[in-house]
């Protein structure tokens, strides 16, 4: 969250410090992430509400500055963003993230599925698709087991062109979701002509599912509405037990939450892959 004061930027690492740096220091460092091996990817896995079973999972890139520690991504994507750095790390992303399942499939899990968030500069980009297409034959991860998270704000900005890509990307044979599905701005009538094959429900309507019976209202809407629109539906942000029972009556297709698992580093999510998740 930038400061009152200015361009000065401040933060909390994990080690919870507060740093102060000016935008310009955390631009320059950002810039050097790459190269220097900065980033790596957790991966949060996501179940399928029918079987239990790990259906697939987010990538989720995180960020070790040596001197700064574990910078969280809402603290540095808006700035890459800005930058336009994104676009390298964001090609990074999609790049690790399908090398990393294949490696999967290839251990066995044949049916494992991963999904990258695209932020709005990368996806409007003349060269995403192509650089989507180089991550797939780098890795030889078949497009169906690839979804791409876009936001509504990405989605809608530049309508006729982001449908013109999502449409592309669909004939690859990728999967397009929208991301914190219910809070941006599209209205229902725009839904029916985006190309997309999953909503993902916001985290803010599942937090209170168990006693807010206006986000109930909203929740079963959506499913309902996912349903009749022949696409999946996932709830993110799933905290407890009460949620995902809640979520299993209203036939929600998948889940993705704390109570589930957090976040966990490539090698954790892979000893975990063999679980059936107890719910
Ligand atoms: P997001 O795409 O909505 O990702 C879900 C965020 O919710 C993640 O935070 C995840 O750790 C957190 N989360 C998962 N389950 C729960 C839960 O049960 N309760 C709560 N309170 N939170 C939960 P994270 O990893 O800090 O990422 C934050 C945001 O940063 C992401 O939100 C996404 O917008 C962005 N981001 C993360 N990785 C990337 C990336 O590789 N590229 C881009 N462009 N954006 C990314
Ligand atoms: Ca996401
Ligand atoms: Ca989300
Ligand atoms: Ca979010």
């Amino acid at each position: 969250s930038k400061d009152q004061g200015g361009n000065r930027i401040t933060f909390f690492s994990t080690e919870m410090n507060e740093q102060a740096m000016t935008r310009l220091e955390l631009e320059s460092y950002l810039r050097k992430a790459l190269k220097k091996n900065e980033f790596y990817l957790m991966f949060q896995p996501l179940i399928d509400l029918e079987t239990g079973k790990i259906f697939g999972s987010e990538a989720l890139i995180r960020w070790n500055h040596p001197k700064l520690g574990l910078v969280s991504p809402a603290d540095f994507i808006p700035l890459a963003e800005e930058t336009g750095i994104i676009q390298e790390i964001g090609r990074w992303v999609l790049k690790t993230a399908c090398i990393q399942n294949k490696k999967w499939q290839s251990l066995g899990n044949d049916y494992l599925s991963v999904a990258v968030n695209v932020s709005a500069y990368q996806f409007q980009q003349p060269g995403f698709l192509k650089e989507v297409k180089q991550a797939l034959a780098e890795s030889k991860l078949d497009p169906q087991y690839l979804t791409l998270e876009l936001t509504e704000s990405t989605m809608l900005t530049n309508i006729d062109y982001s449908i013109r890509v999502m449409r592309s990307l669909q004939n690859l044979g990728v999967n397009v979701s929208i991301d914190d599905f219910g809070t941006g701005y599209s209205s229902l009538s725009y839904l029916k002509d985006l190309p997309i094959n999953t909503l993902k429900i916001d985290r803010s309507f599942i937090n209170n599912l168990r006693v807010d019976t206006y986000d109930i209202a909203i929740v079963k809407a959506i499913i309902t509405m996912g349903h009749g629109l022949e696409v999946k539906v996932v709830a993110e942000g799933v905290e407890t037990k009460e949620q995902i029972e809640l979520l299993k009556e209203l036939n929600c297709h998948y889940a993705q939450g704390y109570y589930i698992h957090k976040p966990l580093p490539a090698t954790d999510f892979e000893k975990g892959l063999e679980q059936t998740v107890n719910i």
